[in-house]
């Protein structure tokens, strides 16, 4: 496949008239700037967006939880994660599967590429292979056409030194079940793809079996993903149980470093920020699920001064759009800093729209382990075109384009959506965008 775009941002930099070849396994094989070869003219072309963190099956209950029961207590995370259990519930395998491919599709449109699927639903309603579910997630991602990296979930206790509870027993799986899972879900795992482990939370995994996971890890040299320090009541009980906070904890037991994705970290001091900085490691932040779910913000302009590394995720799904994702982001840190453009570095120009971008597709290719993010020779041909119509992508100004992406538009700005170099969006819905809608809306009728 042979592509020509007049104006392409190739990750960290506005490039002119690049001329750009695509093999048979969807990797860049060519890349020319300042070419005179005009071939099937793209426009103006940005790599997709990496989403790090994803539940999908939460995408059903997306909405239904922003209603308040019960006027003498307030709704919180916790009262949400109840509604979320009930859901679970109702879902057997060929819902999740649906649920999938509907979610899988949302992200296409929005610009989401690559999906890091933090998947802990593991069994289904009846007995069948403890692989089942997985699978399930990677022939959803495989059809619909998104890049997938699966982070199967050890999920054991109920919270510290407590059983699981009914509710959640479907995510249980020994440590042993979990290195024999990841054996045998290594072996369906499609061409350009990827697969890493992850652990829910410190208050799902006792210290014993998170050492020997994180020492399979290592073995295996894959990424591990966690939740951690989302809720401050998350927090005290990690104090209480550990003498430490939960990233202070973290580090004095593990060698944490590029090889780790902590996810959201919202609750972090001085120094954790720090030791998370300087370590190498990413913070997959959910900007749009943090704040429906009243979790705070995180730390991130300390954070980005110290040189860490993030990536963003859509997490609940409550909506699915990464430029909503990156304004949000900057946002939050106004409203707690009573300040304008919090995420701005020199060498990005001092633009908030291209330094958030810029940091957003480099971390979250790193949490997902893959050659994404940039377009060069050598990586996917993942990306998106712009659509030629919008004032924005008309007027062409590279200084301040990638703000007026971030900032004045929304998501119709994304006209087509490429995974190694195959067209899976066109004017902004997806190939198969009917057939998925409808199969959605009649097994949510049937569950609801
Ligand atoms: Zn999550």
């Amino acid at each position: 496949m042979k592509y020509f775009s007049e104006l392409l941002f190739d990750g960290e930099k506005w490039l002119n008239d690049v001329y750009f070849e695509v093999d048979e396994k969807g990797l860049i094989s060519k890349f020319q700037e300042n070419s005179k070869n005009k071939v099937n003219n793209l426009g103006v072309v940005i790599p997709g967006f990496i989403n790090c963190h994803s539940h999908s099956f939460q995408r059903a209950m997306s909405a239904l939880a922003e209603k308040v029961h019960d006027f003498n207590s307030s709704d919180s995370f916790w009262t949400w994660r109840e509604a979320m259990y009930d859901l679970v519930e109702k879902l057997d395998q060929k819902s999740f599967s649906i649920i999938a491919d509907f979610v899988y599709m949302d992200m296409l449109e929005a610009g989401f590429t690559t999906v890091g699927e933090f998947h802990y639903l593991h069994k289904d309603i009846i007995e069948s292979d403890l692989t089942l579910m997985g699978e399930t997630i990677i022939n959803s991602a495989f059809s619909v056409g998104i890049r997938l990296s699966l982070f199967p979930v050890l999920y054991q206790q109920g919270g510290i030194n407590q059983e699981l509870e009914d509710k959640q027993l479907r995510f249980n799986l020994s440590t042993d079940q979990m290195i024999k899972y990841f054996d045998e879900i290594s072996l369906k795992v499609k061409d350009g793809n990827n697969l890493g482990l992850s652990i829910h939370s410190l208050r799902a995994v006792d210290q014993e079996n998170m050492h020997r996971l994180v020492k399979f890890q290592k073995e295996k040299d894959c990424m591990l993903h966690i939740h951690i320090s989302e809720q401050p009541k998350e927090v005290e009980e990690i104090k209480e149980a550990y003498k430490k906070r939960p990233v202070e904890y973290l580090f004095d037991q593990f060698e944490v470093g590029k090889k780790w994705c902590l996810i959201h970290a919202t609750h972090v001091n001085e120094n954790e920020v720090k030791l998370m900085a300087k370590s190498g490691c990413v913070v997959g932040i959910c900007p749009i699920t943090e704040a429906n779910l009243g979790d705070g913000i995180f730390p991130l302009v300390d954070y980005l001064n110290l040189g860490g590394t993030f990536a963003i995720g859509s997490d609940s799904h409550v909506r699915v759009d990464a430029l909503e994702e990156l304004r949000l982001l900057e946002y939050s840190q106004r409203y707690r800093d009573l300040k304008r453009n919090r995420i701005a570095l020199k060498e990005f120009d001092g633009s908030v729209g291209k330094t958030l971008i810029s940091k957003t597709y480099k971390g979250g290719a790193k949490a997902v382990d893959l050659p994404v993010g940039t377009l060069k020779v050598g990586n996917y041909a993942d990306f998106l075109v712009l659509n030629e119509k919008s004032p924005s992508v008309r007027l062409k100004r590279v200084d301040s384009l990638m703000d007026e992406i971030i900032f004045n538009s929304s998501s119709n700005i994304i006209n087509d959506v490429y995974v190694c170099g195959i067209k899976k969006v066109s004017n902004s819905k997806h190939i198969n965008k009917q057939k998925i809608e409808d199969q959605y809306v009649s097994i949510l009728k049937s569950i609801s």
